[in-house]
């Protein structure tokens, strides 16, 4: 085993970062543990193996969680409907590991969030079905926050927004919330502190062989177009949705692992609904079950869930969208309309679900995990959920450490908090300023990094006039947390494209502008990457088009 050096001293995770990284990679490019991936999933595992003292590489061909891992639905959950499929073990799991998130390893970014479950005159399941299963998931989660059963009339007290005509009872318990894209991201930032290479936007190609055994990889680095390999005494398949065409570069991979359905959510925009909790029910198209989310002051649907090819930068259809438009019907009161004005942003992920063949409909596949060993010694995980990646990681690398004698200490993700952990009281949360808020509720202990960007003339400056950034957040992104693209910025280390798409068009410009400063892009580059981003833009609001 080669002990990988703490980076923990170091500041900064910017593109010099980057540079030093792949130059450290091109002199002698042997590491113990690569992944291929920078979802959660890859993440996890990177940041898992860095702790045991491992030297890892982590690549990812995009950004950081620019795939499934910023595109779900941002809950932290047991999974209460999967009781239905008697799925135990993995809701027991899963609300373990929501506790955990939530109390020590990241309390700035999982937070409780109510959900009101109303039991629909027309619903598929009685009160006392919900209330049973509501009663094993507070007995798996060992009553933590019990849930309770509340009336017609206090439901019209919590949410009037709801259709009462059409609602017997309710019951109210709680489940967990989080900012996906940054979960994944300070699992990345952890990694590196602990001597991982973490990289993105390189792409691994091909599989270097020996005798027919994988000995490490190729990869372009497509910020240079140029290649490198790098050698590994084991390799991880952590591709999430990709997974069965990373493997195909292997001779030996023929049958497909996975069943990929499509999701997707829309936004709506804050005045339209501003839900206390979450609301649970059928959609009025096939009875599937959908969620309305709170989600900062916008609201959360979704979510489809659909057989299809994976998209290598899948957007959310006209189709998908009506037909969350359409599954609204008979869930609101007569006073309330949403209409294809009200949604600000659409967004679609690829679930990568391990295929059963004996499994019909698409919700019913099975959220479980699998790790499987290629006959040349490639190990690929597939399946699993954001809520349950800490675990996935801890499985795959006792696996890693037991297959290849790799060496390494025992797990201790359950024990080290994420960077920007800290506690503080949820109470005392009212009395900050909104900006504060934000600060303490994204970044939380890194919340006094983004305060040093964010001071002087232009670092104060407000971006937006109803959201929380200033100017100096950008500068963060870029300095302190690898942003290399408009995307990077707008999509995931901030939610500006979900909430004001055409606002972050407005100020793309500028914001190229910082980043051709600070990466030395030309004249030439900078263009291309603004042209590269209205294309994205005007690809992802497709959806609008169609209605
Ligand atoms: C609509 C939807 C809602 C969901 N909601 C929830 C939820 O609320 N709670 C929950 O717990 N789970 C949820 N999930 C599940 C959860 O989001 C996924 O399980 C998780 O994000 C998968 O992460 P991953 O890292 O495995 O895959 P991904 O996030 O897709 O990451 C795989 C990465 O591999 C990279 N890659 C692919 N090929 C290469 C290559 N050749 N070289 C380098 N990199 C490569 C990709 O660019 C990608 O970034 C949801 C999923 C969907 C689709």
């Amino acid at each position: 085993m080669v002990l990988g050096q703490s980076h923990e001293v170091m500041m900064g995770f910017s593109y010099s970062t980057r540079e030093k990284m792949l130059e450290e990679l091109r002199e002698s490019g042997i590491v113990d543990l690569l992944v291929i991936g920078g979802g959660i999933t890859g993440a996890g595992i990177a940041r898992d193996a860095a702790l045991r003292g491992l030297k890892v590489c982590l690549l990812e061909k995009g950004d950081f969680a620019s795939a499934t891992s910023s595109r779900s639905s941002k809950l932290v959950h047991g999974g209460l409907r999967y009781l239905e499929h008697r799925q135990f073990g993995l809701v027991r799991e899963a609300l373990q590991e929501r506790q955990l998130l939530m109390q020590r390893l990241a309390p700035h970014m999982v937070h409780p969030l109510p959900f009101l479950i109303p039991v629909w005159k027309d619903s598929p399941h009685s009160g006392r079905w919900i209330g049973l299963g509501l009663g094993v998931y507070d007995f798996l989660s060992a009553y933590l926050k019990p849930h309770r059963r509340v009336n017609r009339r206090q439901v019209a007290r919590l949410v009037p927004q709801l259709n009462f005509a059409n609602i017997q009872s309710a019951f109210l318990y709680y489940d967990c919330q989080t900012n996906d894209a940054r979960l994944t991201l300070e699992n990345v930032l952890s990694a590196y502190q602990a001597g991982a290479k973490t990289l993105n936007y390189v792409q691994v190609e091909q599989f270097l062989l020996r005798k027919g055994r994988i000995r490490g990889v190729v990869a372009c680095d497509l910020l240079s177009d140029s290649h490198l390999e790098i050698q590994a005494r084991a390799v991880v398949n952590a591709t999430g949705p990709f997974a069965d065409s990373v493997a195909s570069l292997l001779k030996s991979h023929r049958a497909s692992l996975l069943r990929p359905t499509k999701g997707v959510h829309i936004v709506l925009r804050p005045q339209v609904l501003s839900l206390p909790c979450a609301i649970t029910y059928f959609s009025a198209v096939d009875r599937r079950v959908m969620f309305l989310i709170p989600w900062q002051n916008f609201t959360l649907c979704g979510t489809t869930d659909t057989d299809g090819e994976v998209e290598e930068n899948g957007f959310a259809s006209g189709e998908d969208v009506r037909y969350i438009l359409d599954s609204f019907e008979g869930i609101l009161g007569k006073n309330v309309s949403i209409s294809p004005r009200d949604i600000v942003s659409a967004y679609a992920g690829w679930r990568s679900l391990i295929a059963h063949p004996s499994v019909k409909r698409e919700s019913d596949v099975p959220r479980t995990h699998k790790i499987i060993l290629h006959p040349e010694g490639l190990i690929t995980v597939a399946g699993g959920k954001l809520t349950t990646y800490r675990r996935m990681a801890k499985s795959v690398v006792d696996f890693a450490l037991k297959t290849f004698r790799l060496g390494g200490s025992r797990c201790w993700t359950h024990r080290q908090p994420l960077p920007g952990a800290m506690k503080f009281s949820r109470r005392a949360i009212s009395t900050l300023s909104e900006r504060d808020r934000h600060l303490l509720l994204t970044y939380g202990r890194r919340g006094e990094l983004v305060k040093r960007y964010s001071c002087g003339e232009e670092g104060q400056e407000v971006l937006h006039p109803s959201l929380p950034y200033r100017w100096g957040d950008m500068e963060y992104f870029i300095q302190e947390e690898l942003a290399l693209k408009l995307q990077d910025i707008f999509l995931r280390r901030s939610h500006l494209f979900l909430q004001d798409p055409l606002f972050t068009l407005a100020i793309a410009e500028r914001v190229a502008t910082l980043l051709q400063k600070r990466l030395g892009w030309s004249e030439v580059v900078k263009r291309r990457e603004i042209e590269n981003y209205q294309k994205y833009v005007e690809d992802a609001l497709k959806w609008k088009k169609a209605l």
